[in-house]
């Protein structure tokens, strides 16, 4: 697998998949999310909304991952999931490293060459960027994969792809 990290926004990303840091809802929200969401167009909520009704309690639990169609975004199809909020007192990493691998499991089920992914958990849920990103590369480089060759890291600014390129050398 390749993988590289890029500044840019995920909903331009030219690749098979793009990655939602949703949240448990699956029903759109602010930040990347609502970017999504946004251009995607109303198809991806009305998809969201009928996975949503089949899971138990109505909610996706965080670290796992759905996928829905992309809309009118450039991506064939747009993997949602949902990862932990940041806490300083118990230790939510292995969710935020099952976010990746379990969005790169659907991902190359779907039969997706190249995936994009955002710095989930790095805005609204508070995780520390550093080591956001360093739970980023563990959880895809932990993953064995059949068809994804590529997978490209989109951060929104250049604090994140610092903190990204950082732990992809480290
Ligand atoms: P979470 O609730 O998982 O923390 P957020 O959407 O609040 O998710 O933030 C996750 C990361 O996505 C943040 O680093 C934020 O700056 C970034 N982000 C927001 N919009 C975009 C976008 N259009 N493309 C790529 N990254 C984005």
């Amino acid at each position: 697998m390749d993988l590289r990290a890029v500044r840019g926004d995920i909903t331009q990303a030219d690749v098979d998949v793009i990655v939602n840091a949703a949240n448990p809802g699956l029903l759109g929200g602010g930040g990347v999310d609502g970017a999504i969401h946004r251009a995607a167009g109303p198809a991806l909520l009305a998809e969201c909304r009928a996975i949503v009704a089949q899971l138990p309690d109505r909610r996706l639990p965080r670290g796992q991952a759905v996928a829905t169609t992309g809309g009118r975004l450039p991506a064939r199809w747009v993997v949602h999931t949902a990862g932990p909020i940041w806490s300083a007192s118990r230790d939510h990493s292995a969710v935020l490293r099952s976010c990746y691998s379990e969005s790169l499991r659907v991902a190359d089920g779907l039969g997706a060459r190249s995936v994009a992914f955002p710095a989930i958990s790095a805005g609204v849920y508070g995780w520390p960027v550093e080591d956001a990103a360093r739970q980023a590369v563990a959880g895809v480089r932990g993953s064995s994969v059949e068809h994804v060759q590529e997978v490209r890291f989109v951060l929104f600014s250049d604090e994140s792809l610092a903190a990204f390129d950082a732990a992809l050398i480290g």
